[in-house]
């Protein structure tokens, strides 16, 4: 049974890249009909917010995104947030000393540092080097005398560590390249590089998906996990697997404080979430040589994590809107009506609540629908409808009469008075006779139109609009620009 883990911390707002690892990691689950765990890494108080704890439970609702054990549902390795089970981690930490794969380290940081240096200069690794691994009892009591505090190292083994990464093939990384390395504070507090593995192994994960910034803590992990089966701990090491990373702007690495990285942007532009899904899953992925638009159960079914290409891949807002355009024009029209809900109303919308017409919005939405990149650019699509008078853009303005076109409005009022107005042909008809009549094409003889009614000089289909609109205002829009 594939049981795989979606782990984040919850510091700040959900962005991009981890909603990548959270979709890779659930397609993965439910294409294998594996078990996905949601697990809270919260071993951080400095850094984690309650807030932004719910903020990540509401995003990933939002995207649809679900889980078989986690917050909130529980599950047989319950709790699911790391700041609950600080009992476990002293356990598997005090059975780690006892074993002898960890050991005390009395290092001062200023001490730590100025051998690092040292050891630059002389052109020899820099990470740790060792200096507490085999205190006696006799040094560690003298320290201990001196009113150290130690912090709790793990014991690296002194071969390489070899692993098949699921997206890059085998990896080897030498002991100088991986030193022993902190896993309690000296406070006690447990760091990540001891919660993270212990909670997989504790929770049988199978395969660990996640970023390829995580990749130089793997070999970390396999040698903890050896140690963990060793102490019984754990069973097997799970499968590793990193995403490749995700370059924004000027082929940089997208960073989370990005302002386009961040996941509430998308959501508040209306994005839907299968429209950001679709994108996100082709950061690394592909759906075929030929096909960049489907469903998330159509990626669910062809999600093989050998597929991900280990090259970094590059975000692309433009292509992110216009995937997202495309699932727009998929939806039923009654959906679409609905999903422009949030956008119809106050605080978007500009107009006032009794001056919504459910019936002008019914009639309205299929035109809208086809000319929509996201949700929120329907608010002042039809803000025409709803407000009292439309909201003017002077540039606009001054272009479209720039031809003093008063004399061809006059017409075009005439023409419209006697138009029927069951029929936007006839609409239309009486536009282009009154553009005849002043030798002007019907492109041109609608600008005019189109701004003293709508305010603007592009938008929806003109004739429909007129028709939604009504011959009242329309004639009175008119008579308004003329006056
Ligand atoms: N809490 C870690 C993070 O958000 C999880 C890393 C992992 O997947 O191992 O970066």
């Amino acid at each position: 049974n594939i049981r795989v883990r979606f782990c984040p911390s919850p510091t700040g707002n959900p962005h991009v890249g981890l909603v990548r690892t959270a979709l890779f990691n659930w397609a993965f689950a439910r294409h294998n009909q594996g078990t996905m765990v949601f697990r809270i890494e919260d071993t951080d108080a400095a850094r984690d917010s309650e807030e932004s704890y719910q903020q990540l439970l509401d995003s990933l609702r939002w995207l649809g995104l679900d889980w078989d054990e986690g917050p909130e549902i529980g599950g047989p390795h319950a709790p699911y947030r790391q700041s609950q089970r600080m009992d476990i981690y002293k356990d598997v930490a005090d059975k780690l000393l006892a074993g002898g794969h960890a050991y005390p380290c009395y290092c001062t940081t200023e001490e730590l540092d100025e051998r690092r240096e040292a050891a630059r200069a002389a052109g020899r690794p820099s990470g740790y080097d060792g200096h507490c691994r085999d205190l006696t009892d006799e040094q560690k009591a003298a320290y201990e005398a001196e009113g150290r505090t130690p912090i709790v190292r793990f014991r690296m083994p002194d071969e390489p560590i070899t692993f098949t990464d699921l997206v890059r093939g085998e990896l080897t990384f030498t002991p100088e390249n991986v030193p022993d390395y902190g896993i309690l504070r000296a406070n006690g507090a447990p760091l990540y590089t001891l919660v993270n593995p212990v909670d997989d192994a504790l929770m049988e994960i199978t395969h660990v998906l996640r970023g390829e910034d995580l990749l130089s803590s793997t070999p970390r992990q396999i040698a903890l996990y050896k140690a963990l089966i060793e102490l019984g701990v754990a069973k097997e090491i799970p499968a590793f697997g990193h995403l490749p990373y995700v370059m924004g702007e000027g082929n940089k690495k997208l960073s989370k404080r990005d302002p386009q990285a961040s996941l509430n942007l998308y959501r508040e532009r209306g994005f839907l979430p299968e429209g950001l899904l679709n994108y996100l899953s082709l950061l690394g992925w592909s759906f075929s040589a030929d096909q960049d638009l489907f469903t998330v159960p159509e990626m669910v079914e062809k999600f093989d994590i050998a597929d991900v290409n280990a090259n970094p891949a590059r975000f692309d807002l433009k292509k992110a809107e216009s995937i997202n355009a495309d699932h727009i024009r998929r939806l039923d029209v009654k959906a679409f009506a609905e999903a422009c809900e949030p956008w119809l109303r106050a605080p978007h919308a500009p107009w006032a609540p009794e001056d919504f017409d459910r019936a002008a919005w019914e009639a309205i939405a299929p035109h809208a629908q086809t000319r929509l990149t996201v949700l929120s650019d329907i608010t002042a699509n039809v803000d025409f409808l709803f407000l009292p008078e439309p909201v003017f853009d002077q540039a606009s303005w001054d272009k479209a009469m720039k031809g003093e076109p008063a004399a061809l409005l006059t017409t075009v009022r005439e023409k419209l008075d006697a138009a029927d107005w069951s029929d936007p042909e006839s609409l239309k008809n009486a536009v282009l006779a009154a553009g005849e009549a002043h030798g002007l094409k019907l492109g041109k003889a609608q600008a005019p139109v189109r701004v003293a009614v709508t305010g603007r000089t592009v938008g929806l289909p003109l004739f429909e609009s007129l028709e939604i609109l009504g011959k009242e205002k329309t004639l009175a829009r008119i008579d308004a620009a003329l006056a």
